[in-house]
């Protein structure tokens, strides 16, 4: 049986000119269809001699965002790209290219192979490959230097930012402004072009001339960090630009493509889409109207969470009960958005109307109207509990109340509110108003929809929002107490704190952990751990942490922490007085040191990881195991061409993992080294962590529908 799929390509006749316009809801991705469309309407009209210009325009708010990224996933199926915009270009009659919104990938690519390329202001115009692991695989190493030069060509693929409308002017790859409606204008820039006898222009006609100095790729090379260069794309884009350099267009695109299949085929790859799936919020249907939000707790969170929600809009009012925390607080807002507006992030305007947005208060009264309440006072169990029971009388029926908690029992704070269903966690990571991780912690009797307006809330922020269930630290904190526990008995067992963060950093963690910890103070999980009702009792446990404190080495607010900070100078340096510190603990607790190889360091702390995200994953708190890499790449700083500690796993081969943990049950004991059940399972069964689904839940489903 044939299926008929709606055409995703019309031709529309405006006399001479004809209208080639894509719509491939939401976002006109060039899908299979839509590029055999394509190929269909322009040899067509290349053809027929009543037309003398075409212009490609796509509906809805986007130009193009790129390819299919699911097809990724197999190898290419014709009408390839490539082929279809060779075809475009040879067209025998001008291509206009009508740009408006995303133009990204795919169609930044087409735009280039066009002959004249007009947009409209609210244009985004670049090429994020490679941030998928790939590159540019249809022209664009190849069109864009001979258009904007090597340099800036090289900077746009490898950095994968888009530019906007005026700096797209300034480089030539945008030849017309359309101010008004853009398919009229195109039109219009269409006509004018026939009539003033315009010639086809292709870029594959002009030349590239070479870089001036011979080391010019060298030195590029060079200057691109090693995270960076960690995406192996990145170094396949500089070698596709280079090879553009010295050889004709044809050869230069073929080689471009058969970069573009290895790095399609990559492990990097493979982790960076998946990343780009997990990452999609679902719809979040029957979420509750908010419009006013009151923050809890004006210091470092609470601050950041009313910068966040301003800037998206929401009304918001800051409480704290000290009136000098309420005016610091204030003042913090009111900094970060004339920053903002200063260094071109808001415009002056937004800037503006979002200081407005927020008022102080001193007194939970003033919540009475708000929608949604997000707390953010002191990790303290029962100053949460005592805020939850004012905020239950005080705030109107049907208000949601969230905690920002970062691992206390949320069903204990809500139990205090006496509204457990309009309970929710809202853990935001710190900054608040930056980083884009948001955990939305489920308690046993938190409402569906109080879950739907949080997701929906994080939404609107601009985060990543990852619904999980209530337990100590959640998922991230959780998994970074095992984590922190490998390294925290490695410096006891012989390793140093700065090879430790060597190792990891260059496995790819954005930062080692014990120059984490001194960032984000280790005062902090000092606090936590004394509050922590079911810490292990175990004198090795976060030894050197708590002894740091101890001593008044709080990291880099007090400029003493695992590492020595010196003025101005934000990477710590190694500190012999840790060191002494750390052998006399040993010795004091009777381990003996021995030499502590990178494998291991890394093996440990990630073996640590995927063991209890697999144990995360039995409890149910998570409902899949792409939330926890979600978790870890966008909180924790997980190399995101890892994938995430669960896809990590799956590449690494779960019987693999499973004898590796049992390893260091054998050697190190079994206290820390029990392997999760779910580990257990599906190793003997041959599954995967990607692959499993909670049976429970899906039962679950199967009886409701
Ligand atoms: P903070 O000490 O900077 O701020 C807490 C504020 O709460 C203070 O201004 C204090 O005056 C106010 N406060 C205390 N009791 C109050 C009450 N009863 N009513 C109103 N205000 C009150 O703390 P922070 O670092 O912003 O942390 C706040 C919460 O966010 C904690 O639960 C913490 O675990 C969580 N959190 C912190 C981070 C982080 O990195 N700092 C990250 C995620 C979550």
């Amino acid at each position: 049986m044939t299926e008929t799929l709606p055409n995703p390509v019309s031709v529309t006749r405006f006399g001479t000119v004809a209208l080639v316009e894509i719509e491939n809801p939401p976002v006109n991705a060039l899908a299979l269809p839509v590029r055999a469309a394509l190929l269909q309407a322009i040899e067509a009209l290349d053809g027929d001699v009543g037309v003398a210009a075409i212009v490609i325009h796509g509906r809805g708010r986007h130009f193009i965002a790129g390819a299919d990224v699911r097809e990724f996933d197999a190898p290419p199926r014709p009408p390839l790209l490539n082929d279809v915009l060779l075809r475009l270009e040879a067209c025998g009659k001008p291509v206009i290219a009508a740009l408006h919104g995303t133009t990204l990938g795919g169609g930044a690519e087409l735009a280039l192979a066009s002959h004249y390329r007009c947009a409209t202001q609210d244009l985004s115009f670049g090429f994020p490959e490679v941030r998928l692991g790939l590159l540019p695989g249809s022209g664009g190493t190849v069109r864009l230097p001979r258009l904007v030069g090597i340099e800036k060509a090289l900077e746009m693929m490898t950095g994968g930012t888009p530019v906007g409308f005026a700096a797209a002017v300034s480089l030539g790859l945008v030849d017309q402004e359309v101010a008004g409606d853009l398919r009229d204008g195109a039109i219009v820039y269409a006509r004018e072009l026939v009539r003033a006898g315009a010639p086809v222009r292709r870029v594959c006609d002009r030349g590239l001339a070479a870089p001036g100095a011979s080391a010019f790729f060298g030195d590029y090379r060079a200057t691109l960090s090693p995270a960076a260069v960690r995406v192996p794309a990145t170094l396949r884009i500089v070698e596709a630009v280079e090879f553009a350099a010295a050889q004709p267009f044809r050869a230069a695109l073929a080689r471009a493509r058969a970069l573009f299949e290895e790095c399609r085929v990559s492990s990097e790859s493979k982790a960076l889409r998946h990343l780009f799936f997990a990452e999609r919020v679902a719809s979040v249907p029957g979420a509750r109207d908010i419009g006013r939000i009151g923050v809890v707790g004006a210091g470092t969170m609470g601050s950041g969470i009313a910068i966040s929600a301003a800037s998206a809009g929401f009304d918001v009012t800051l409480v704290d009960t000290k009136p000098e925390a309420v005016a610091a607080g204030i003042a913090r807002i009111h900094k970060a958005f004339a920053e903002a507006a200063r260094k071109g992030r808001m415009t002056a305007a937004a800037a503006a109307a979002a200081t407005t947005r927020v008022s102080g208060e001193s007194d939970l009264t003033a919540l009475a109207t708000a929608d949604l309440v997000i707390e953010a006072v002191f990790e303290n169990l029962a100053v949460k509990r005592e805020v939850f029971a004012r905020l239950g009388a005080a705030c109107r029926a049907g208000a949601v109340l969230a905690t920002n908690t970062s691992t206390l029992d949320v069903e204990v704070i809500a139990d205090a509110s006496g509204r457990r269903g309009d309970v929710v966690g809202m853990h935001f990571f710190s900054p608040a108003n930056i980083m884009r991780l948001l955990e939305i912690v489920r308690g046993r009797d938190t409402a569906p929809e109080v879950v739907a307006t949080a997701l929906a809330v994080g939404r609107r922020l601009g985060k990543i929002g990852v619904v999980v269930g209530n337990c100590f630290g959640f998922v991230g904190n959780r998994m970074l107490y095992a984590y922190g526990r490998e390294r925290e008995l490695m410096l006891l067992e012989g390793a140093l704190p700065e090879q430790i963060d060597r190792a990891l950093e260059a496995f790819g963690m954005a930062m080692g952990p014990n120059a984490v910890g001194d960032l984000a103070g280790l005062d902090i999980g000092y606090q936590v751990r004394r509050e922590w009702r079911d810490r292990p009792d175990d004198p090795r446990f976060y030894r050197i942490s708590d002894l740091l404190v101890e001593q008044g080495r709080l990291g880099q607010k007090s400029g003493r922490g695992f590492y020595r900070y010196e003025t101005a100078v934000r990477r710590g340096q190694p500190d012999p007085e840790v060191a002494t510190l750390i052998r006399a603990e040993s010795a004091r607790l009777g381990i003996a040191r021995r030499e502590i190889g990178d494998p291991e360091i890394v093996e440990r702390c990630m073996l640590a990881l995927i063991n209890e995200g697999a144990r995360i994953l039995d409890e149910r708190i998570a409902a899949r195991s792409a939330d926890i890499d979600v978790v870890w790449c966008n909180g924790y700083g997980f190399p995101r061409q890892r994938g995430g500690p669960m896809f990590y796993a799956d590449t690494l081969g779960l019987p693999h993992v499973l004898e590796r943990v049992g390893h260091y049950g054998a050697t190190l004991g079994a206290r820390y080294w029990q392997p999760a059940g779910l580990l257990e399972r599906l190793a003997r069964t041959g599954g995967s962590f990607g692959s499993w689904r909670d049976e429970a839940a899906a039962g679950r489903g199967q009886a409701s529908a």
